[in-house]
């Protein structure tokens, strides 16, 4: 608190992975500044352009703040027990007829920032017992989920770059200054790069790309998007053809070693250096530099998950790391531990994955989900099993997800869509009732997913800064009626104990958090972390609390059957044959025997940028505002080819479909390549016009296309899809 009428608030941003703390000044329930928290021993007062968004989102006139229905003469605020009693009535009855896999669900990007929806949202969708669930985990990050429950056991025992303490980072596939990290949370992460600059160790970027992190790297290095297992491939085939390999410590830990030469020995540096576009003599380089180094972490993200290979990436990168001694050691790639552990230390932990198949494509599930590539098919396909219904929560799959023309016919041809969502967004805009749950600043809030994926550990509890409007429902409330409603075969006693859980209103996430924090790491009496942490004290500290740097967590955190880490996962292994097919190797070394391309071909490849977080942001003028930056990224020499000029508009089509947009000319981007920013594509929904349509710019996810994917995860394919770009 600080003057008379001015009162400050602490808590952390839920707007990315990179949980800043921030500091609010109100004056009444006016905010009157958001800025960085000093104190916060994680982010020390860094935040980035979003974190005002906050105030947008808590003021915005199109926030929906009671339940509405569309009727024909446009939507009708209804009250929440008659949204509550159709809601329940249209999916009860579509399941009872079509059986429980009729009924759909999609949750977005923004449920796993948000403690009521992780929590009560995650429970109904289980009690739903569909199958056809789905999510955003499956648009970019399912081949990471992957390759850690076959090589570690558990989809979430992720290896997290120490990238305080190391010497030499890889980054391939990442611009972590604009997305603030990923898998890997990490704020002010540009403090962070340069620190690793500052004590004599460097960083080397490679991508498609001369990215804004590439800018501060010591080196950068053009990939050809969609090459990446064959970089990876070459790094692991030089590292054992010049006796390169050390697993140090985890040489007990790991077991299928010496399959390993066999699969890698025809991927020498000069075999891919013509589909990388990389010289062998620069993957000799990176690899001689990052064994000579003390401390070295290779860190793959987005642009490498979502490919054609992004498992197979996933798998080699994790082995790469092993092999050169760097997983679990400081510096390198490291699990976290934290204070609500949502893994535990079940031993081992299941496969979760490939129990059950799609119907339509045979996708594998994994953890509980379908590739969300098959859910248009799934609705459009007729037969037992076709999805009639769809609830769709917190997310926007519209746009954000592969082939939109193809999800808008089949959401078109749904019986009843529920949306859990405070805006009529491009897809909520289908639903024929939208539930609003509270804003991010009234809802308190614990990260119960990114503090797992941590570069420190580290814990925070927010309040909520405002009362949830007078008369609407948080969704603890919202999960818990749909459940009691919804429980099948009528009121069971599940139900009944949802109900009273309901009516007694006891059951808060607060409770879960109490009961994580007292079972986890850093409570006692069992602590070995010498704290004594217990969720009354976390919640009285308005900054957060550290709890150190990243620690060993071998061998206890192998969760595979035999507590080993699996090095060459049969899936794996079978899956080099895709790859052998699509790019059958052979010695050139020459980037001039690059075969020739049409000169209307391209690669598609995405972009994002500091104002944008996927779709959630674009109705706060702010976020939008100024120059367009939804534009197609090409090269000089395409444009001469093609000939256009700075500005200028072009048509890009693909398989899926084909959309206009302004180019910008840069050298900054591979020859080949198109970049197109995703997230945008606004302007259908019914929202305030000047920011809907003059801000609109066009969804890339009208390009990729929901045939193309990562054949092991089912992951979409939104980087490296075919597309042609001809001058309008
Ligand atoms: S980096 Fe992410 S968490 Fe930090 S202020 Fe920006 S949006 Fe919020």
């Amino acid at each position: 608190m600080t003057t008379s009428n001015v009162r400050t608030h602490y808590r952390s941003c839920n707007l990315c992975e990179a949980i800043c703390g921030i500091e609010i000044r109100l004056r009444g329930d006016e905010i009157i500044s958001i800025r960085g928290d000093k104190k916060d021993p994680f982010s020390k007062g860094h935040i980035c352009p979003k974190a005002v968004a906050l105030q947008d989102l808590q003021n915005d006139p199109d926030r929906l703040r009671k339940p509405v229905k569309k009727t024909p003469q446009g939507w009708q605020e209804i009250s929440w027990s008659e949204a509550f009693r159709e809601t329940a009535k249209k999916l009860r009855g579509i399941q009872a007829e079509f059986g429980r896999d009729s009924v759909g669900v999609y949750q977005g990007n923004p449920t796993v920032h948000n403690l009521d929806a992780m929590i009560f949202g995650v429970s109904f969708f289980r009690q739903l017992k569909t199958k056809n669930r789905y999510s955003a985990t499956s648009v970019d990050q399912l081949p990471h989920h992957l390759a850690a429950i076959l090589m570690f056991g558990h989809a979430l025992r992720l290896p997290i770059p120490d990238i305080d303490r190391t010497d030499y980072m890889l980054i391939m596939g990442a611009n972590p200054v604009v997305s603030n990290g990923s898998i890997m949370t990490a704020p002010n992460v540009k403090k962070r790069l340069k620190a690793i600059q500052s004590r004599g160790g460097q960083f080397i970027t490679i991508d498609p790309r001369f990215t804004e992190t590439s800018k501060i790297a010591d080196r950068h290095l053009f990939i050809r998007p969609g090459t990446d297992a064959l970089l990876l491939l070459a790094m692991v085939n030089y590292l054992f053809s010049n006796g390169l390999v050390d697993c140090g410590h985890l040489h007990e830990y790991v077991e299928q070693l010496e399959q390993i030469p066999a699969l890698v020995k025809d991927y020498s540096p000069e075999s891919v250096a013509e589909e990388t576009g990389i010289p062998a003599l620069d993957i000799k380089l990176l690899v001689k530099e990052f064994c000579a180094a003390e401390k070295a972490v290779l860190y793959a993200r987005i642009g490498v998950s979502t490919h054609e290979f992004g498992s197979l990436v996933n798998w080699l990168v994790n082995l790469f790391n092993i092999l050169t001694g760097n997983l679990d050691t400081k510096g390198g790639a490291m699990f976290t531990t934290p204070a609500i552990d949502l893994i535990g230390d079940k031993k081992p932990a299941g496969k979760k994955h490939a129990r059950y198949h799609s119907r339509v494509s045979q996708y594998p599930e994994t953890i509980s989900e379908f590739p969300v590539a098959a859910l248009a098919e799934e609705i459009l396909t007729p037969g037992k099993g076709q999805i009639k219904a769809m609830i769709v929560a917190a997310g926007n799959p519209l746009l954000s997800t592969p082939n939109n023309t193809q999800l808008e016919k089949a959401f078109n041809s749904l019986e009843f869509v529920l949306s859990i969502d405070f805006y009529i967004n491009e897809t909520s805009r289908h639903a024929d009732i939208i539930l609003p749950p509270p804003s991010p600043l009234e809802r308190s809030h614990y990260d119960l997913a990114f503090n797992h994926f941590a570069v420190r550990n580290y814990a925070r509890y927010s309040h909520a800064l405002f009362e949830k409007a007078k008369g609407s429902l948080s969704e603890a409330e919202i999960y818990l009626e749909l459940a009691y409603l919804m429980a099948p075969g009528g009121f069971t006693e599940k139900a009944k104990a949802w109900a009273k859980l309901k009516f007694l209103k006891t059951f808060k996430a607060e409770g879960f958090l109490a009961k994580g924090i007292k079972k986890g790491p850093y409570a006692q009496p069992k602590s070995q972390n010498n704290r004594d942490l217990s969720f009354k004290q976390l919640a009285k500290l308005e900054h957060g609390i550290d709890l150190g740097p990243l620690q060993s967590r071998f061998p206890e955190g192998i969760l595979t059957k035999n507590g080993k880490i699996q090095l060459a996962p049969k899936k794996f292994v079978a899956d080099l044959a895709r790859l052998q097919l699509k790019f059958p190797t052979e010695i050139t070394d020459s980037l001039a025997a690059a075969k020739p391309r049409e000169k209307h071909s391209f690669l598609l490849i995405g972009r994002r940028d500091p104002r944008t977080c996927n779709s959630w942001l674009h109705n706060s003028y702010r976020m939008v505002k100024g120059k367009n930056r939804c534009t197609a990224l090409i090269h000089p020499a395409d444009a001469d080819s093609i000939g256009i000029v700075q500005g200028q508009a072009v048509k890009v089509t693909s398989r899926a479909g084909s959309l206009e947009l302004e180019v910008a000319i840069s050298n900054e981007i591979m020859p080949g390549v198109i970049s197109i920013p995703h997230g945008w594509g606004h302007g259908k929904a019914n929202t305030r016009l000047d920011i809907a349509n003059q801000h609109a710019g066009v969804s890339a996810n009208q390009l990729t296309d929901e045939k193309l994917v990562d054949v092991l995860s089912g992951n979409a394919v939104l980087n490296g899809v075919p597309v042609e770009v001809t001058r309008i």
